[in-house]
């Protein structure tokens, strides 16, 4: 941004676009690149990229990647696979859209410096992989945002940094024309024929949280990444625009925030989940299929778990190997002494227990101590007969708990964006109530509902921050056009 553009008030571009994140760069650069003259309204003051500079993995099926690597993705056999695991209550063509474009993008970006050269499984026999990374950095969001960033100066893309969008204004005709943001001291506006909104949903909005999020309220969740208020999603139904998929939450757990060695530890297979009662709830070994086991966590009183095990575990835990994207997390040093050093610090912190008494483990937990005992015996009784006679927990995680001392982890939630809210086609034109296109309005990322339905589809692992690039990109191209000739 030049300094004389700091003090401009009013702007004019082809296409305006709101938010600097994983939609919104995308969608400047390649409206950009169609010719169109873009603004990006953005309301931080330095940091671009949102909360796509966390992502470590990007979805794409059938891409050049899978193609180098022999892996099979099949497009349909994706599709299908999001569409049967929301029972056709998602938006099919949004859904196909994303797929579709996700090859074109991974090339699209390697042609800016991307460079992938890992297909990552998140779980045993993961079929297909779609989650795109790269081995060189574990920053690939923050790669790509910053790869874009670049690509977006070099294409004249001007940024309003500091300027919050509140509204978006509309022509006599009823078009979308620009939007109206505050830059703390100012407002200013910005006239374009097009506008696209990825303002990165609503985690920050605790109504509309408590709105649409069912017992929202008795968790204790840790925030993840950047909240934002749903301001994309308040613009654009001030206008008309319908909703759609408001309830999905993407979600991650058992998580421990504040060691990722144990936050490994609580998802390993062979430890047990108990919850304030003292009962176990979920087969622990759906762990990698994290928003899942959240979803199972969530049902739970408070939302929290405890990760269980004893000495023995620990010391299995240890020598496992890990799995390519815990290596990715871990690094590929020896991790056990921090996870050791770990333990005992959160200890002292009051998220960990070290002891050996079951009774003195419940009290700490919060359970009746004969419940947490009696459930403790049930499952080792399940690990003789090599049966998990309710959850059906695979037999080769079955491990009894025999050798004290006995570790208890207190876990949470981890909440990283909503999904959804304002209604798209497959165009990521913003439609009303009746499916009409707003003229002039288009909405991507998170912001935009359709790909999924209650719950994040983990199984196309990596789509969230895929569908943002996509969605972005599609926006962009659609926006442009509308921009250059008008609706
Ligand atoms: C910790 C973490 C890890 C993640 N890891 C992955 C992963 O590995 N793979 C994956 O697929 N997904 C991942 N995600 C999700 C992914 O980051 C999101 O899908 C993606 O960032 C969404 O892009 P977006 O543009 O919709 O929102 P964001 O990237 O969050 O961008 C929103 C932008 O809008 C700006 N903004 C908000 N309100 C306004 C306003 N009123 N005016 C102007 N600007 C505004 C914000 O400042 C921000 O820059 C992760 C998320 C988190 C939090």
């Amino acid at each position: 941004m030049s300094k004389g553009e700091v003090e401009e008030k009013d702007y004019t571009a082809d296409v305006a676009v709101i938010g600097a994140g994983g939609a919104g760069l995308p969608a400047a650069v390649a409206a950009a690149e169609k010719g169109a003259s873009v603004v990006v309204v953005e309301k931080q003051k330095k940091h671009l990229g949102g909360n796509a500079v966390f992502a470590l993995g990007i979805f794409a099926a059938q891409s050049n990647v899978q193609e180098r690597l022999g892996i099979a993705a099949d497009r349909d056999r994706c599709f299908r696979k999001g569409m049967d695991y929301a029972h056709w209550k998602n938006n099919p063509r949004v859904l196909r859209a994303l797929v579709d474009k996700s090859a074109d993008t991974i090339e699209w970006l390697e042609e800016k410096g991307l460079k992938i050269d890992l297909v990552a499984p998140l779980y045993p026999d993961q079929a297909p992989l779609v989650c795109h990374v790269s081995t060189t950095t574990d920053k690939l969001g923050a790669t790509v945002m910053r790869l874009l960033a670049d690509k977006a100066g070099q294409l004249g893309v001007r940024f309003i940094a500091s300027a919050q969008a509140k509204r978006l204004i509309v022509d006599r005709e009823g078009k979308v024309s620009g939007v109206a943001a505050e830059t703390g001291h100012d407002e200013i506006t910005v006239r374009a024929r097009s506008v696209v909104i990825a303002t990165g949903g609503f985690l920050g909005n605790r109504a509309l949280l408590r709105q649409y999020l069912q017992s929202y309220d008795e968790g204790e969740f840790f925030y993840a990444g950047n909240k934002y208020d749903g301001d994309g999603l308040r613009m654009a139904t001030e206008v008309g625009a319908a909703t759609e998929g408001m309830a999905v939450l993407e979600m991650e757990g058992p998580t421990f925030p504040w060691s990722r060695y144990l936050s490994v530890m609580t998802r390993r297979p062979n430890t047990i989940w108990i919850n304030t009662r003292g009962e176990r709830f979920v087969d622990e070994a759906m762990a990698p299929i994290f928003t899942e086991s959240a979803n199972a966590i969530y049902r739970q009183p408070g939302k929290v778990s405890y990760a269980v095990f004893d000495e023995s575990i620990k010391e299995m835990i240890f020598g496992a190997e890990l799995s390519s994207i815990e290596r990715h997390i871990l690094g590929s040093a020896p991790w056990s002494a921090k996870a050791d050093k770990d333990l005992q610090a959160n200890v002292e912190k009051g998220r960990v227990k070290i002891s050996s008494s079951l009774e003195e483990m419940a009290r700490w937990i919060g359970a009746p101590p004969d419940t947490l005992k009696a459930e403790i015996e049930a499952y080792n009784n399940a690990c003789v007969n090599a049966r998990d006679p309710i959850f059906a927990k695979d037999r080769r995680y079955l491990v009894p708990l025999v050798s004290p001392p006995y570790y208890a982890i207190r876990c949470c939630i981890s909440l990283l964006t909503t999904h959804g809210g304002i209604k798209v086609n497959h165009r990521m034109e913003v439609v009303d109530n009746d499916d009409n296109p707003i003229c002039g309005l288009y909405a991507a990322g998170v912001d935009a509902g359709g790909t999924d339905f209650d719950t994040y589809n983990i199984h196309l692992t990596a789509h969230s921050f895929g569908f943002s690039v996509n969605s972005g990109r599609i926006a962009g191209e659609n926006a442009a056009h509308t921009g250059l000739k008008g609706y």
